[in-house]
């Protein structure tokens, strides 16, 4: 069993809602435990407190003469720039604001060229999973060590017209297990054979530093909800070409640099060739700015003394769980395995549903449950057909029924030492 140090190395980082107390059914209240942060992670109070002290100056972007709209353009600019330098983009890299991860992949998958392969493992959350469905996809089985996932990525692309455009898309860390992915060796993968690779960070970069130029993808995308940021705004970073050719993914102001009627009574309509392509209707300055506040807060705080934070709670988890015979942690790549702080399981004889409602009923614990939007992998990993009524949400199943879903435990740069030590003890 792992070794767990006596406590974490370093103070959680501040974030929201640290305070808020929640009642339980066996009477009093106690602080919430925020155990999710693998859905939507609390804000660092530190990007609230620079929301608020920007908040009564906002004004519209990148169409006032005013001095607020201009203060509002240059923080919205500034925020890419922010952006850019956190992923370590190339000088030719563009950063586009879109909603969300969904929203960037999706975005990326619209602007695909014709003919476009895409390569996927079907282990993959379903934003990652699902984009791509337009174009011709290969899904690829689940790999059971990250060197297998590089070797099935290789079979597949030898077995394709090298001249031909082709896109791998893979998860950096992935949403059930937390395990890291060989992101750097499946680009060179991909690369060896002509094809262009997207990571899907949602899970890595809350966790570990992402770097374009030294892990070598074309693009990445994630969003600011699971970064500490608030809810409403993501990114796409990466390569222009594709997207600089791409219709807009939405039509509209902002997006056209040039409209004009025809003699015949149409319409033509010249598209900006920037980032501003992809970005029609007013942008989210808000977003955009609390994203660049929390990248600002995680480089200060230093990924190096985060990592290290997480690695106890990581292990203080992993060790309390392993105390449970009745436990069983859902895994891919195995013990040895790189991971972040997510980590889902099963309990012999417990309703996952019912084992989650009663960590937050008795001990005020928030916890996630269900199959976390990334059905094949729950099925490859629960061994059977797992029950679903919900896609991401909890199935609904009898009381005693044995459970086929799972529970997640999620943490993160915010988390106390004691959330994890409670959760530990419920579980026990
Ligand atoms: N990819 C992964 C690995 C995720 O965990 C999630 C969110 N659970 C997403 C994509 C989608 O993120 P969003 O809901 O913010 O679009």
């Amino acid at each position: 069993s792992t070794a767990v140090a006596e406590q974490s190395v370093a103070e959680p980082l501040p974030v929201l809602g640290r305070d808020v107390t929640v009642p339980l059914v066996t009477g009093g209240e106690v602080t919430y435990a925020a155990l999710d942060y693998a859905a939507s992670a609390p804000a660092l109070q530190r990007v609230w407190d620079d929301v608020a002290a920007y908040a009564p100056y906002y004004g519209s972007v990148h169409r006032g003469a005013g001095y607020l709209s201009q203060l509002s353009t240059d923080l919205f600019e500034n925020a890419r720039k922010t952006v850019a330098e956190f992923l370590d983009c190339r000088d030719e890299d563009q950063v586009v604001f879109t909603r969300s991860t969904t929203d960037s992949l999706n975005l990326l998958a619209a602007a695909l060229p014709a003919d476009c392969q895409v390569y996927v493992f079907e282990t993959e959350h379903h934003a990652s999973l699902l984009p791509w469905r337009e174009a011709r996809v290969t899904y690829l089985d689940a790999p059971r060590t990250p060197a297998q996932a590089v070797a099935t990525l290789e079979r597949a692309l030898a077995e394709r017209d090298p001249a031909g455009p082709a896109l791998v898309c893979v998860t950096g860390a992935s949403n059930v297990t937390g395990e890291l992915w060989p992101v750097r060796e499946l680009a060179a993968a991909a690369h060896a054979h002509g094809a262009r690779i997207v990571l899907d960070a949602a899970q890595l970069a809350p966790h570990h530093p992402v770097s374009l130029r030294e892990l070598d993808v074309d693009w990445v995308a994630f969003s600011g909800h699971k970064l500490y940021a608030p809810f409403g705004a993501g990114v796409l970073a990466g390569r222009s070409d594709w997207l600089r050719t791409a219709e807009p993914y939405l039509a509209g102001g902002g997006a056209s640099r040039k409209v004009s009627r025809r003699s015949d009574g149409g319409v033509d309509v010249e598209w900006h060739d920037t980032a501003a392509r992809h970005e029609a209707g007013s942008p989210n300055v808000i977003g955009a700015y609390s994203i660049a506040s929390a990248c600002k807060a995680l480089t200060e705080a230093g990924f190096d003394a985060l990592v290290a934070r997480e690695r106890y709670l990581i292990d203080t988890v992993r060790a309390g769980l392993a105390e449970v015979p009745e436990v069983r942690v859902l895994s891919l790549f195995g013990d040895d395995a790189a991971r972040v702080g997510v980590i889902s399981f099963v309990v012999e004889g417990w309703n996952s549903s019912h084992f989650a409602a009663a960590l937050s009923a008795e001990y005020g614990i928030g916890v996630r449950d269900g199959l976390f939007c990334a059905h094949p992998l729950l099925r490859t990993l629960l061994g059977s057909d797992p029950q679903s009524q919900g896609e991401c949400g909890a199935p609904e199943a009898a009381p005693g029924e044995k459970s086929l879903n799972a529970i997640r435990v999620s943490f993160g740069a915010g988390t106390p030492d004691e959330h994890v030590e409670r959760f530990v003890g419920a579980v026990k």
